[in-house]
């Protein structure tokens, strides 16, 4: 017990003593309370070769497994002991030059404990100096790092796994912005694309959207699944390549968003998957396809025909399914072996292909058996029958089998969408129905299933046939339909238009004329027709009439054949007649099959002299940018414009402008099919050059012309 003083001054001071001593007894206790309980070590030490310990907190137990005394002063071990020989050095080295420049060091390194274990420590420390400036020792902290080590290496190891990962991964993987430009990815993602490095990819695609996907609908559709799910699975899609090439490609992927939800940019994955997608199609292709002759098989014939069927009852159109057997095939299985049959049933699935239009199927059902698909036909079957005339003709040409030379027949029986069924169930049945009948009513043939149908198709051959006797027959005769010049009022020529009286009586030009352009015919027919129209116009020539042409018609099969201006100069020269009497009638729709070579035949007739016009203007081509630069004559405005002339100030404008576009061209402007005389006077009115129509003269034989003429002349 302290002893306690009188005088009160002297108590002050006594008392002041007391408590600064007792401030400092606690100030200590609380700093080793602190110090024992700190996970760590406290030290003092010497700077000698053994970092001979002066203290050492309680923490030294828990950190090297000796307790401070084993430490102290080296009583046991020295703290370079403890330290892992292969730090040493380095340790040493760090804490000398900190002492030197008189800051305070920092160190990891390794120490090794009493158990023999191996820690990671953290020291930090400072040197205390004298007054005069040496050294008197060391202090400072050592802690325990080994678990915090351990989990940096685990993340440093995991990062480079995973960059490995990334950098070696056989899938892209990206980066983008929503708008479509590339941020990051691995070396993957610039193989897939054919680029040799990832800047060269980054930097040549600006814009994914439009043009990376084949289909520039692709990055929306991306987009939209994003934006609705937050991810895209299994995304595929066709892109280019860097050379162009076409590659299919399966994405997955996700939106990243910031804290507030915005969107930041996309990342995922890509992978080429056109090997798979080959091969699945070449499934997909051997599920539907026959082996032998590569055609559609029945299942996806069946389909097909189903689609037709919806189309055909949307748009009112008709759909044809024609059965196909070969005749006799047993015959050549059963004697030349089946290679021979083989042969024989791919050379027939070849000539079946080129007897149809793209849009018609040929599919094998097995053994001889084939079915047809023909679409979008119209009412009448003359297509049909056309195309079925030229599968019975391809089928018979002979064929070379092997060493064999054989001919082969068919049978082929048809039935027709809507009339005889609607379903493909029935027009299948009924279309093996009238293929049998075709077998039974001798082979080589085909029947419909409807029989009036039948009858129609005779019709058709039958007209065919005829046709092609009709020249040598001489059953053709022209008629003319004289042409009125709008100012003067008289006759200036005349339009000659054929005339067949055919077996069956008269047949119009419209129901013959499309069918011996299909079969040929017309080339025929065309000479017969020019050389008549010439002798004819010879005659009015030396009747003195003038100006008189002769116009003649020539369809767009006969224009297309390139020795036309040879014959057609040969027939002027036989006849004798001046070419500038005669006249070509061509329509819009002989240009459009070969605009070429129609310019090339068009410059050779007008330089032999002939007089040349486009018939049936404003039905057909509807490009006007050939009239410009064709060496025309006349444009001879279609009826359908001249029609509603009387009264309807709509087709008066129309017909004005088409006036006014052939007159600014340099043409002479004709109208087909006049009727009234309101149509003939708005027509002399508006400026119009020539008409041509039932209000002057029906079509008429020469010789009725002849009259026509003598009673213009004589008023
Ligand atoms: P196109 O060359 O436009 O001939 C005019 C058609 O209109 C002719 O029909 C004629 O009789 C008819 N027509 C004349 N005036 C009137 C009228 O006022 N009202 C009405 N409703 N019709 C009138 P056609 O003779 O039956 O000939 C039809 C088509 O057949 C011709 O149209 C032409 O494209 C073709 N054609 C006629 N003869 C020949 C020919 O010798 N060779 C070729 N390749 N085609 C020909
Ligand atoms: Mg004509
Ligand atoms: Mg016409």
């Amino acid at each position: 017990m302290d002893h306690f003083p009188e005088h009160p001054a002297g108590a002050y001071s006594f008392l002041k003593s007391l408590s600064d001593r007792h401030l400092e007894r606690d100030q200590k206790r609380l700093l080793a309370t602190l110090l024992d309980q700190l996970d760590g070590m406290v030290y003092r030490c010497r700077n000698d070769a053994q970092w001979t310990m002066e203290f050492v907190s309680v923490g030294c137990l828990a950190l090297t497994g000796y307790s401070p005394s084993d430490l102290l002063l080296n009583n046991r071990v020295s703290y370079d002991d403890i330290t892992h020989p292969e730090d040493r050095e380095r340790v040493r080295a760090e804490i000398q030059s900190a002492i030197a420049m008189r800051r305070r060091f920092e160190i990891e390194y390794r120490i090794l404990r009493a158990d023999g274990m191996q820690r990671w420590v953290f020291e930090r420390g400072s040197g205390i100096y004298h007054a005069d400036g040496t050294l008197e020792a060391l202090q400072g902290f050592v802690d325990d790092i080994t678990e915090r080590k351990a989990n940096e290496h685990a993340l440093r190891d995991a990062e480079n796994r995973y960059r490995d990962i990334v950098e070696n991964a056989a899938e892209g993987i990206f980066q983008t912005t929503i708008e479509g430009r590339y941020i990051k990815g691995n070396p993957a993602l610039a193989r897939i694309y054919g680029y040799d490095s990832l800047a060269e990819l980054t930097a040549a695609l600006a814009d994914i959207g439009s043009q990376l996907y084949v289909d520039g609908r692709r990055r929306a559709e991306f987009i939209r699944i994003i934006r609705q799910c937050g991810s895209v699975t299994n995304f595929e899609s066709q892109v280019y390549r860097k050379d162009g090439t076409v590659i299919w490609i399966s994405e997955n992927a996700r939106e990243v968003r910031d804290v507030s939800g915005n969107p930041l940019y996309y990342e995922g994955t890509v992978e080429d998957i056109t090997e798979r997608k080959t091969y699945e199609r070449r499934l997909a292709h051997q599920a539907t396809h026959d082996t032998l002759t590569g055609l559609p098989n029945r299942a996806l014939f069946v389909d097909r025909l189903g689609q037709a069927l919806s189309l055909a009852e949307r748009n009112g159109s008709q759909v044809a399914v024609a059965f196909l057997d070969l005749d006799n095939f047993k015959y050549i299985n059963d004697s030349l072996g089946h290679q021979t049959g083989d042969e024989v049933i791919c050379t027939t699935a070849q000539r079946l292909q080129g007897c149809l239009r793209d849009s018609d199927t040929v599919s094998r059902l097995g053994g001889d058996e084939f079915v047809l698909l023909l679409q979008g036909l119209n009412a009448d079957n003359g297509q049909v029958t056309a195309t079925l005339s030229r599968i019975l003709a391809e089928v018979s040409r002979p064929l070379q089998a092997g060493q064999h030379e054989l001919n082969m027949t068919c049978s082929l029986g048809i039935s027709l969408y809507p009339q005889d069924g609607r379903d493909v169930d029935t027009l299948l049945k009924h279309a093996d129905a009238a293929m049998y009948q075709a077998k039974h009513v001798g082979r080589n043939n085909f029947q419909f299933f409807t029989a009036s149908l039948n009858q129609r198709a005779r019709d058709r051959l039958d007209l065919e046939h005829s046709l092609r006797q009709a020249v040598e027959r001489e059953e053709f005769i022209l008629h003319y339909q004289p042409k009125i010049d709008l100012r003067s009022g008289g006759i200036v020529g005349a339009e000659s238009l054929i005339r067949w009286k055919g077996p069956r009586g008269l047949v119009p030009p419209a129901r013959f004329i499309p069918v011996a352009e299909e079969t040929g015919s017309i080339e025929g027919i065309g000479e017969w027709v020019l050389e008549s129209a010439c002798r004819q116009a010879r005659l009015w020539q030396a009747r003195g009439l003038n100006p008189f042409t002769v116009a003649v018609n020539f369809s767009p099969r006969q224009f297309s054949n390139s020795r036309l201006p040879q014959r057609v100069e040969s027939i002027l020269q036989r006849t004798g007649v001046d070419p500038r009497m005669i006249e070509i009638e061509i329509t819009e729709s002989c240009l459009a099959q070969e605009p070429d070579k129609f310019i090339s035949t068009l410059t050779a007739l007008k330089s032999i002299g002939l007089q040349l016009s486009i018939d049936d203007f404003g039905t057909g081509y509807s490009s006007m940018a050939y009239l410009k630069s064709f060496p025309l004559d006349r444009l001879k405005v279609d009826r359908t414009f001249v029609r509603g002339l009387s009264g309807n100030p709509r087709d008066q404008a129309i017909f004005r402008a088409i006036l006014a576009l052939g007159h600014n061209l340099g043409l002479r402007v004709v109208a087909e099919g006049v009727e009234t005389s309101e149509q003939y006077y708005f027509l002399r009115d508006a400026g119009c050059d020539e008409v041509q129509g039932y209000f002057f003269s029906m079509p008429v034989p020469a010789a009725d012309l002849d009259l026509l003429l003598e009673e213009r002349r004589s008023r």
